[in-house]
């Protein structure tokens, strides 16, 4: 039986997101708690943007060291050979690539104004992939965009070219948010049978269904014979109205009715770590969780009305679908309303030992403590907020990882 993984997009499609944006070592975080989560893998970033490379690069480190393990990591690019190379010479470590390129008549003409037909697209797609495994990359998947508005002959003719040449996985991109449940199986179902490799479904909210789009879609691959990668962000943060959440679409393949019985995911992912990541990404790209949030919106457990608050009291399964704890709530947050001691960019050492004190990291000498107290004040430069605890240990247990991502060399 195939099976369904998720790659998170919250560090490629959340971050390109019209006035959002994260810091490196706040795409870093998010990739550490991606792998406590059990995600199969990040797509962490654009490899070919200059200004990417040192954090790719101390992430794949950080690969290597144990420690981001064992999340993939994988970056998106152009589906151009330019872009390959640019890939390769910026992060020569990269190991799995996504490339994409417009596959709808609208885009083909739309963005190109006439001066590429689809035998172009094709065949500027094949090179790139051709270039990607030349250069040892060990999974390339191609990403259709704009599927949902490609003739699907194009799409079968497309995709049988990714994988003559070895690509490992189709993306269908519902780029404009514009399949349903139904359009969206039939197409990942034939696609899966047509060319015999796995899909990965990319969905957007613009109406409403990116989370249902992606139920329907890995369903149809599974039963179309073909592993299933469904796209997520943190939060459904994405372009516009976002992208499929990670913890509804998590809650979905697990709670709903009768879907996990047919279909699973190859590890699970720990649900338990879900109010975590949503507050992390919540802070840190500075949006708030929705009220009504799945799982970790303040209201997802909130019982106002007589007869819910009595049927929850006698028993929660009344009214709840899940309990709080599955998605790991339930810890008092406490709330220090007195005196607070804040690092940042201008801080000084006694504060910051007091503030490391508290969370019982005690540094070997002076120069060790100024050391880690100045990667914090340039990491607070980056974001502008107070760190929080979790970005602490991190740059006091990796403080050379830290240094390279807040490394930023505009060229000449
Ligand atoms: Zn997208």
């Amino acid at each position: 039986m195939a099976r369904i993984y998720f790659i998170d997009v919250t560090n490629r499609d959340g971050v390109q997101t019209a006035r959002l944006g994260l810091s490196k070592l706040e795409k870093t975080m998010i990739n550490m708690y991606l792998n406590e989560m059990g995600v199969f893998q990040s797509e962490f970033g654009f490899p070919t943007t200059r200004h990417e490379s040192f954090y790719l690069q101390a992430n794949l480190e950080l690969a290597e060291m144990g420690v981001l393990q064992p999340i993939r990591l994988g970056g998106w690019v152009r589906a151009t050979v330019t872009d390959v190379e640019r890939a390769f010479e910026l992060v020569p470590g990269i190991r799995h690539l996504n490339l994409s390129i417009s596959t709808s008549d609208q885009m083909i003409q739309g963005k190109f104004q006439g001066t590429k037909s689809r035998e172009d697209i094709v065949s500027m797609m094949v090179d790139a992939v051709i270039c990607a495994k030349a250069h040892g990359t060990e999974t390339v998947g191609v990403n259709a965009e704009d599927a949902s508005r490609t003739e699907t002959d194009f799409l079968i003719e497309f995709g049988r070219a990714a994988i003559e040449h070895g690509a490992e996985r189709f993306r269908y991109c519902d780029t404009l948010g514009y399949d349903n449940p139904f359009t969206i199986y039939s197409n990942a179902r034939m696609l899966a049978e047509k060319l015999g490799m796995p899909i990965e479904i990319h969905c957007h909210n613009d109406l409403g269904m990116a989370v249902a789009n992606s139920l329907a879609g890995a369903r149809g691959a599974v039963d179309g014979g073909q592993d299933a990668y469904i796209n997520t962000t943190i939060n459904g943060i994405g372009e516009r109205a976002g992208n499929a959440d990670l913890v509804a679409t998590a809650l979905a393949i697990t709670k709903a009715k009768g879907f996990a019985e047919g279909y699973r995911l190859e590890t699970p992912v720990d649900l338990t770590r879900a109010w975590k990541i949503s507050k992390f990404a919540s802070y840190a790209f500075g949006v708030p969780i929705p009220i009504n949030q799945p799982g970790v919106g303040a209201n997802a457990f909130a019982h106002g009305s007589g007869i819910h608050a009595d049927g929850v009291l006698k028993d929660p399964e009344n009214y709840e679908l899940y309990s709080f704890d599955e998605v790991g709530r339930g810890e008092p947050e406490i709330v220090d309303t007195g005196s607070q001691i804040c690092s940042g960019q201008y801080g000084g050492i006694s504060g910051f030992k007091r503030i490391m004190g508290q969370m019982a990291v005690k540094f070997k000498d002076e120069a060790q403590g100024e050391r880690i107290l100045e990667l914090v004040r340039y990491a607070n430069v980056a974001s502008q907020r107070p760190l929080v605890e979790d970005e602490l240990l991190f740059i006091a247990k990796y403080p050379g990882i830290v240094k390279k991502l807040l490394t930023l060399i505009p060229p000449d």
